[in-house]
């Protein structure tokens, strides 16, 4: 839920209440955090879901069925929980942009902004002007950061380059404005710097910029501990660079990379660089020069046209190159993707079989990768106490938020909750397959 902590009040309006509800990905947190604080600016009181309030903003995700599924029970849930008009529910975002017609169908009397910038959609709906970098953050000790917006791959599955549009790097000056009013409003440690493809940023820009420079300027600006990068696209940046940007000071040695598959076959199919694995086998010595070093990636699974074959050299795969953190994701057939009328589907049943076959696969490599860090001192940021357990919850350089497992820390329970919203140095004391521990020392 987003809190309203700037402090910025004007009159005439202070009375009006919003609520956030923020679906889908990180990218639509960040937006979400945006449109708050323009609410804010504007004199309108931040409030958490409550019959009091005069508007709810739902920033909708439209990549997947099951996203647009999601939206719209949410819509009914408020629909049917608090006494509020139609129109008093302004939706936004993807699937607003993507298909408002699907959304119309449902609730015709709701307010929708169709903008593809759902930040512009509001300024023009409620004629309110913006200072563009200012965020109310919703999460705890860490930011995200956009570098940048859409896509220009077009991988056969994939919507994202038809909602979001072509690639966009933002100026470095206004990401930097961005850190600098986050490092000034909130007690943040580490920034999670994101877009749809992160390793692309800059090639559109004018000047000599990239991934690396930007990396260089936030961490010159010496206010957050840990720079995490998300979503680089395999291929894009060269081993050395990535070790270049790795060593950059207070780049945690993390490098998330969806790889989606690794048979050539498939890849082919996803329209996607079909030599994953020569690109896995140049990059993967970065484990040999950075302690803790983990790579996290991301599988679609059946996919049309995967056979047993297919499957099982995807699973050999992950076991000769073991992966420290990983998703898997069913294929989910979107109308209006190339992927959607390419022939040999694989039944529900099946994908679903090879998920679990894939996910224990996995547990166990995550298990043993974890288990060899047994006994070192490693750290980790405290991000809540958890008063029935007695320990503090927290992530260490080797976990991004919301989508990596959580620590449990163990010590004196006044210490751990004094030290929540900072990095502590901790020895890892057990690793379990749905669990790890750890003692603040
Ligand atoms: S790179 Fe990612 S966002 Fe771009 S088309 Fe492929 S899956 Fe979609």
């Amino acid at each position: 839920m987003i809190q309203n902590d700037l402090n910025i009040t004007i009159p005439n309006r202070k009375q009006k209440k919003v609520s956030f509800v923020s679906l889908g990905c990180a990218k639509n947190t960040v937006i979400t955090e945006k449109i708050a604080a323009l609410f804010s600016q504007n004199g309108f009181q931040i409030v958490p879901e409550s019959t009091q309030t005069d508007y709810f903003v739902i920033n909708t995700c439209g990549f997947l069925a099951t996203a647009r599924e999601e939206g719209i029970s949410v819509i009914q849930d408020i629909l049917s929980t608090y006494s509020i008009s139609p129109s008093q529910i302004i939706v936004l975002g993807c699937f607003a942009y993507r298909f408002p017609e699907i959304l119309r169908s449902y609730f015709p009397s709701i307010t929708l902004l169709q903008n593809q910038d759902p930040l512009v959609a509001v300024e023009d709906y409620f004629s309110m002007q913006s200072h563009s970098h200012h965020r109310i953050l919703s999460t705890p000790s860490y930011a995200y950061i956009r570098i940048a917006q859409g896509c220009n791959r077009h991988c056969s599955y994939c919507l994202i380059p038809s909602i979001k549009g072509s690639y966009r790097s933002f100026s470095t000056s206004s990401i930097l404005e961005e850190c600098l009013f986050i490092a000034d409003h909130y007690n943040v440690q580490e920034l999670v710097l994101i877009a749809q493809d992160t390793s692309l940023y800059g090639h559109d820009l004018k000047e000599d910029i990239n991934l690396y420079t930007i990396v260089r300027s936030i961490a010159n600006l010496q206010r957050f501990s840990w720079i995490r990068i998300l979503y680089m696209y395999p291929h894009q940046i060269a081993f050395s660079k990535l070790r270049d940007i790795l060593s950059i000071p207070s780049v945690v040695p993390y490098i998330d990379m969806p790889f989606q598959h690794y048979h050539p076959d498939i890849l082919a199919r996803m329209n996607r660089p079909t030599n994953a694995l020569s690109y896995l086998e140049e990059i993967y010595p970065l484990k040999d020069i950075f302690p803790f070093m983990t790579f996290r990636s991301t599988f679609i699974v059946g996919y049309p046209g995967e056979t047993d074959s297919h499957f099982s050299f995807l699973i050999q795969k992950l076991k000769e190159y073991p992966l420290d953190r990983v998703g898997f994701f069913p294929y989910s057939q979107e109308k209006e993707t190339p992927s959607y009328s390419q022939t040999g589907p694989v039944s529900e049943d099946i994908k679903q079989e090879r998920m679990q076959k894939a996910y224990e696969c996995q547990t166990h490599i995550s298990w043993q990768l974890d288990s060899s860090h047994l006994s070192q001192i490693i750290p980790i940021l405290l991000e809540r106490f958890d008063a029935p357990s007695r320990c503090a919850i927290g992530r260490s350089i080797r976990e991004a938020p919301d989508v990596d497992p959580t620590l449990h820390v163990y010590g004196n329970p006044f210490r751990l909750q004094h030290n929540v919203g900072s990095i502590v140095n901790c020895k890892l004391t057990k690793v379990t397959n749905d669990e790890i521990k750890a003692e603040i020392l």
